[in-house]
């Protein structure tokens, strides 16, 4: 079956029905076309929703916001993608950058104005959001600090407020909210300490999809306990990073004389798509499109 017509699709419903049926998810980042066609590919075996992410700090790297629209649009009717793709901005640093990705074509956009005050998080957030509801586009904002590397930034962990979270879904529209409970962006030093009763009582207070950022390398318990706590939405990054260059790695190991790119990166791509398809299954989002 040829797809000519691709429809990218805002992860509001999406994720509606993933928290009113206990699973998640799974956000995975892209770094360049291989990446997004291993993603799309992985999503429709899967039978799985997709959530594909450009990190605003990359969006340069990759082309610029329309590059990468047509690059996921293109894909999607190239591979004949039938399953539903929200295509998301990942750390939206400003209110302009959330517009410009918008007009571009993005379904989904997240505000992260979680390093400002909660006033100046909330008015930028109901800027984006303001902008984003008129075009059928879903928002996530954040409260409180993921660990690791953040927006390009080394931070600490700093727990989501409880009382903040509700706030500011109170005050603003937003679709999905990520409260930062102990997870980091990049690998663990030993093992993650998520906040498990923060995260019931914002999950009480809020009633919102929630979004586990930093979603590599926590233990499966772990997640599934996440996810029976409300969250909806889970990002996943690093795990595919590593099984990428291990991958690519072993390749240029075994054959010293290849320099064809093709040879070279196809095993970069099997990897990430191996690595998409479990988390999809841990994830409980798999075979879940009738
Ligand atoms: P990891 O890189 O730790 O998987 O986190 C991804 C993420 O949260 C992107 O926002």
């Amino acid at each position: 079956m040829t797809v000519t017509d691709v429809k990218l699709v805002s992860m509001k419903e999406m994720l509606k029905e993933a928290k009113q049926a206990k699973y998640a998810i799974g956000q995975f980042n892209i770094n360049g076309l291989q990446w997004t066609k291993a993603i799309l590919l992985a999503a429709e075996e899967e039978n799985s929703p997709v959530i594909v992410a450009a990190s605003d700090r990359l969006v340069d790297y990759l082309g610029g916001f329309q590059t990468i629209v047509g690059m996921v649009e293109g894909l999607m009717r190239d591979l004949s993608i039938t399953v539903p793709v929200a295509l998301h901005l990942d750390h939206g640093a400003s209110v302009a950058r959330c517009q410009s990705a918008i007009e571009a074509g993005f379904s989904s956009v997240m505000i992260d104005g979680s390093s400002f005050s909660l006033k100046e998080n909330i008015r930028m957030t109901n800027d984006v959001v303001s902008y984003a509801m008129k075009r059928g586009v879903s928002v996530e904002a954040e409260v409180g600090s993921v660990g690791g590397m953040e927006d390009g930034m080394i931070g600490n962990i700093v727990y989501a407020n409880p009382l903040d979270c509700h706030r500011l879904v109170q005050e603003t529209n937003v679709d999905a909210l990520a409260a930062a409970l102990g997870s980091v962006h990049g690998p663990y030093q030993g093992e993650p300490k998520l906040g498990f009763e923060e995260m019931k009582d914002i999950s009480e207070r809020t009633d919102i999809p929630l979004v586990l950022h930093g979603g590599s390398g926590i233990p499966v318990e772990q997640i599934q306990r996440a996810i029976s706590l409300g969250h909806a939405k889970i990002n996943v990054n690093t795990e595919c990073l590593l099984a990428w260059n291990q991958a690519i790695r072993s390749k240029l190991k075994e054959d010293a004389d290849i320099y064809d790119p093709q040879t070279i990166l196809t095993p970069g791509t099997e990897a990430i798509k191996s690595v998409v398809k479990m988390k999809m299954r841990e994830f409980g989002s798999s075979q879940r499109i009738r």
